[in-house]
């Protein structure tokens, strides 16, 4: 019984993190990955439901390893997240996200958001908030225009602590963003309890509409409940056509997915924006 408990553990664990010499090989390499620049972005477009311009993109992170090859941002930074690691990373996402993005307003001559994910472990720590903090005073991309993506994991720390930071960067005028909504174990509550400005409605939920119509019950409510409360609200994983014509009727206020867009490179970005605009 015992035995069979902890194979069935062991299966689990390897199903979503892979073995443990993945693991330490990943956390290995993962350390010298930015310093050999192995680590770039890619941006994917977010659409506005009317115009269907560009309102925003989100900057998505990708590993190259020389070592181990294409590895999955999934993979590593579930790795990341268990050391320091990500605090660097998180690091190098906000300050390459913000220099590529002035580059490509400048090209483009459009200006639009730009958002980060942004990992609980970040805002763990007041050290890794001051950290956060210094990088945002630093920098002289506008506030306004950046937003970061949270998920309700970020309730495994000290919530109050959390919150009081979340208020302190809404009041430097960048937007918060609840990412992966519907997936986590938070009751509606948590949206009053937040300062967010926007709701990402998961892919999955997206996918499922037409398998199963709850899941196209509970789109329509969550989009409805944002309106009333005045979120922003994002249907994340858009990939068909009937997709966007059902999310039309609910009144979805921003679409993000491969119907529209893959994550682009900076240069490819520059392109899809001066084809569309
Ligand atoms: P996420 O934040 O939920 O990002 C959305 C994911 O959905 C991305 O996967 C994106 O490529 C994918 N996606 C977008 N549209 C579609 C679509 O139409 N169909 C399908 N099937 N997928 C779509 P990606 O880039 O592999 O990233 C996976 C996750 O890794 C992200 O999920 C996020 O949790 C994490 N991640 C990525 N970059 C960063 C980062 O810079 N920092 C942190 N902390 N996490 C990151
Ligand atoms: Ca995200
Ligand atoms: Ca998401
Ligand atoms: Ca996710």
């Amino acid at each position: 019984r015992a035995k069979e408990d902890r194979n069935s553990y062991v299966m689990f664990s390897r199903a979503i993190y892979g073995n443990r010499k993945e693991i330490v090989q990943i956390e290995t390499h993962l350390r010298h990955a930015i310093n050999k620049n192995e680590l770039f972005l890619m941006y994917q477009p977010k659409i506005n439901a009317k115009t269907k311009k560009i309102v925003g993109v989100e900057a998505l992170l990708r590993w190259n390893s020389e070592k181990l090859g294409f590895i999955s941002p999934e993979k590593f930074i579930k790795v990341a997240e268990k050391s320091s690691i990500i605090n660097d990373i998180g690091e190098f996402v906000i300050k390459e996200s913000q220099k590529d993005i002035l580059d490509v307003w400048r090209e483009t001559n459009s200006k639009f958001e730009l958002s980060v994910n942004v990992s609980p472990r970040q805002l763990s720590s007041i050290k890794e908030m001051n950290r956060f903090k210094k990088i945002i005073l630093n920098s002289n991309f506008p506030n306004d225009k950046f937003i970061i993506e949270i998920t309700e994991n970020i309730f495994v720390g000290d919530v109050k602590r959390i919150i009081l930071f979340l208020n302190t960067i809404k009041s430097y005028h960048i937007s918060i963003s609840l990412d992966d909504f519907g997936t986590g174990y938070s009751s509606l509550s948590i949206l009053s309890k937040l300062p967010i400005s926007e709701l990402k409605i998961d892919k999955s939920f997206i996918h499922n509409m037409f398998l199963n119509e709850e899941n196209m019950k509970l789109v329509k409510s969550i989009i409805n409940i944002g309106k009333d409360i005045n979120l922003k609200v994002v249907a994340e994983g858009l990939e068909e056509q009937k997709e966007l014509d059902l999310l039309q009727s609910f009144g979805c206020d921003i679409y993000q997915g491969y119907y529209f867009s893959k994550p682009l490179s900076k240069e490819e970005l520059i392109s899809y924006i001066k084809t569309r605009h």
